[in-house]
């Protein structure tokens, strides 16, 4: 156990890869990572963790956050043989050099929308690392060489990556549905369409199309699906969730995690039914918070809480 104890101790026990910086969990972003406790129990001495490892648990993705900015994050999003892509990389110095430390092949960037603090790295990469591919919906896009449409899903090493339009935010909003092919691991890259137990101002689109956005388009996926959103909002959102929704235990038990955990992702679409108010605007609780009748539609409720929320 030697090797175990001169690790430096925010590093994954098992792969010994970046973990979760700006999180207390003892896990790296490897899905197939254990807790660091059931960890120093399960590895034997003499075994070289990563092939221990991979012999027992099925591999999969990878998603790495990267915090930008004052609260953005950038993702690195990489298959298990090493074929990876950049989300929303704003400030390529963080993004590239976490890249090359996890010896990815670099093979493109996924951008959400085109704010300047999603995309506005875009050029930066490219001069850093030409010629590669750039996914969006919208041509105001930096770099933008892919534009992407609804549902035409795409292959990056076994990344198979449905794009989503969730218009509203922007009228080129896209979210991108991962799949891996190897682990069957599904995971949700959703800028600022919808935050962990919040969603993004409507600053283009109507209700109607964050409704749909939300509720038919994100609201569909499945429960495991795993939420990788475009900012560290949870703890403000959190705050408005109480005052709208404070009697739902699914609120205050996620208002009590957040008071101690600083990085929130990834959250899960099952989760963000439970407590984020503006995918439950079907309920009565929050149709009454914003003072509708019980014959509002959930599209009008939508819209007040949005509204709400912009003057909390
Ligand atoms: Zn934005």
């Amino acid at each position: 156990m030697k090797r175990l104890a001169s690790l430096p101790s925010p590093h994954c026990v098992l792969c010994f890869r970046i973990p979760f910086r700006y999180s207390n969990h003892m896990l790296c972003s490897r899905s197939r990572c254990i807790p660091f406790s059931s960890a120093r129990s399960a590895i034997h001495p003499l075994l070289p963790p990563h092939r221990y490892f991979t012999t027992s648990i099925p591999t999969a993705m990878r998603v790495i956050p990267v915090p930008c900015l004052s609260d953005n994050y950038a993702y690195v999003l990489v298959d298990d043989n090493g074929v990876g892509l950049a989300v929303d990389p704003v400030e390529p110095r963080k993004v590239i050099p976490v890249m090359e430390k996890e010896n990815v092949k670099i093979s493109g960037i996924l951008t959400t929308h085109h704010h300047a603090d999603h995309a506005g790295g875009n050029k930066g990469f490219l001069h850093q690392i030409p010629n590669i591919p750039v996914w969006g919906g919208d041509d105001r896009i930096p770099g933008l060489t892919e534009k992407v449409v609804d549902r035409a899903a795409f292959t990056v090493g076994e990344l198979h990556i449905t794009p989503l339009y969730t218009l509203c935010h922007t009228l080129g909003s896209v979210s991108f549905y991962v799949e891996d092919k190897k682990s069957g691991e599904k995971a949700i890259f959703t800028g600022d369409t919808l935050f962990v137990a919040g969603c993004g101002k409507f600053f283009e689109g109507t209700p109607e199309q964050m409704h749909n956005s939300l509720y038919n388009v994100l609201g569909q996926l499945p429960a495991a699906t795993k939420v990788y959103v475009g900012h560290e909002y949870t703890k403000s959102n959190l705050k408005f969730a109480v005052h709208v929704d404070g009697q739902n235990p699914a609120v205050v038990a996620k208002a009590k995690w957040v008071e101690s955990n600083t990085c929130t992702v990834p959250s899960t679409i099952g989760d963000e039914k439970t407590f984020n108010p503006f995918l439950r605007c079907d309920t009565p609780s929050i149709r009454e918070a914003v003072g509708l009748p019980a014959d509002a539609s959930v599209v009008e409720v939508l819209g007040a809480l949005r509204k709400l929320k912009d003057c909390f």
